[in-house]
């Protein structure tokens, strides 16, 4: 059997790390040819040796010289590249296979973007690529040949539910509705007038996954479930009007198809991303993931109810968004992610997460986006407005 090479775009974080685990277990099948990190310099070159990785990435440039020296430390070969350019190398490389594109936030975009011009198998993580550029993304993909399988859990279990050819259309495949399933993050059962002491460490603690410091918050305040939804809109060919979202505070029902003759169909496992990761990795093939079985006899409690939007704004407004088109979810992402970068830095409270977002939103205007450049232009003015707001906030 022929190795598949690999580039991770952002293993040094969570789900690059969990990728490694899960190549590393099937060595005999998968082979590191890039990895890319932001600053991490120690991390990415350990990471690199252990892989003999050729090509190393490392986005933020004043780092390559550094990135030279801990890699001769720790005895890796792999070529040195850095920033923009270097992470679209890694995504685009004439013998990478497969692209695990993993950086958080509208920063992997553009290597995410050159996978897909290149026609790679992307294993797409990037949940925020396609919030921003879903249309141009997809279409993209299409014209290239390059085929996007989902790593978010909620989309790799609507993936296992679907049928093959799904997206020609899902009234074609009888599919009614998507389901999309959220634990309902750490502060579920937090009341409203208690959300303005939330600290980030608070936030960050999630009760059923270990997820990255960005994605952690964005789940306490449901912009995650919203982000996701817009995902799936891309990702399924679906209509807004097709796609729900169920609180299931368990975590073991990662996301369900319903079906036009009553059936339900659901993926279920331990919450451990392991186990999406390694289903896009060898799809349609099952590898082991090194991942804790599911204990169905002690499971006697599987719940679901309907998430409360008055104490989540943010799940509302991203619906908002995905429903008014064009640019508006590009600017629901960019004014989240400045929000985000600020709730963590202690600029502002939990609560103004939702309102900086809301307030941007209605000050900047939605427009057709067309292309790549029409994203990253929209994204650009969505952030300085953000920006404004929170350097406002502190005046
Ligand atoms: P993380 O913060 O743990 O890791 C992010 C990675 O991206 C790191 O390798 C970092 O070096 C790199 N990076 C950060 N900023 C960068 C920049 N400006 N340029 C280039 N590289 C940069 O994040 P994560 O939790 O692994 O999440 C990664 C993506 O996967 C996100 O889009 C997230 O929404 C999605 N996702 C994560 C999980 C999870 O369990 N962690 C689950 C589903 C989806
Ligand atoms: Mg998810």
């Amino acid at each position: 059997m022929t190795r598949e090479n690999v580039s991770v775009l952002g293993s040094t974080g969570s789900i690059g790390v969990n990728t490694l685990d899960v190549i590393d277990r099937n060595r005999d099948q998968f082979r590191i040819v890039a990895l890319t990190a932001n600053r991490n310099v120690e991390k990415l070159a350990e990471q690199c040796a252990r892989f003999d990785a050729r090509v190393a990435v490392i986005a933020n440039s004043a780092l390559e010289q550094d990135l030279a020296v801990a890699l001769g430390r720790h005895g890796a070969r792999a070529e040195v590249m850095s920033g923009e350019a270097g992470l679209k190398e890694a995504a685009g490389m004439a013998d990478t296979d497969i692209v695990m594109a993993a950086i958080v936030g509208a920063a992997g975009l553009n290597s995410a973007f050159e996978a897909a011009r290149r026609g790679k198998k992307i294993l797409l993580a990037n949940k925020e690529s396609l919030v921003i550029a879903g249309e141009v993304f997809i279409a993209e993909a299409r014209k290239n040949r390059a085929r996007i399988l989902p790593v978010d859990s909620e989309h790799n279990a609507i993936f296992q539910a679907l049928p093959q050819g799904f997206e020609n259309g899902l009234e074609d495949a009888g599919v009614e509705k998507i389901i999309l399933t959220a634990s309902g993050g750490p502060f579920r059962e937090l009341p409203a007038d208690q959300f303005a002491s939330v600290t980030p460490e608070q936030a960050c603690n999630h009760p059923n996954w270990s997820m990255g410091r960005k994605i952690s918050v964005d789940s306490a305040t449901l912009m995650n479930k919203g982000l996701e939804v817009i995902e799936a809109r891309w990702l399924f060919n679906a209509h807004p009007e097709q796609i729900e979202v169920l609180v299931h505070p368990q975590s073991i029902v990662h996301s369900m198809v319903s079906y036009r003759d009553g059936s339900v169909l659901a993926q279920m496992g331990t919450p451990d991303m392991r186990t999406p990761i390694a289903y896009s990795l060898a799809w349609p093939r099952r590898i082991e993931a090194g991942v804790d079985r599911l204990n169905l006899a002690q499971m006697n409690d599987l719940s679901f109810e309907k998430p409360d939007l008055d104490r989540f704004p943010c799940l509302a407004i991203a619906f908002e968004a995905m429903r008014a088109g064009g640019s508006a979810p590009v600017t629901l992402n960019a004014s989240n992610e400045v929000a985000v970068d600020a709730f963590l830095s202690g600029k502002i409270g939990f609560n103004q997460i939702s309102a900086l977002v809301r307030d941007v939103m209605e000050r900047v205007s939605v427009t057709a986006v067309k292309s790549l450049d029409d994203v990253l232009a929209q994204d650009g003015q969505a952030r300085s407005e953000a920006q404004q707001w929170v350097e406002k906030f502190n005046g």
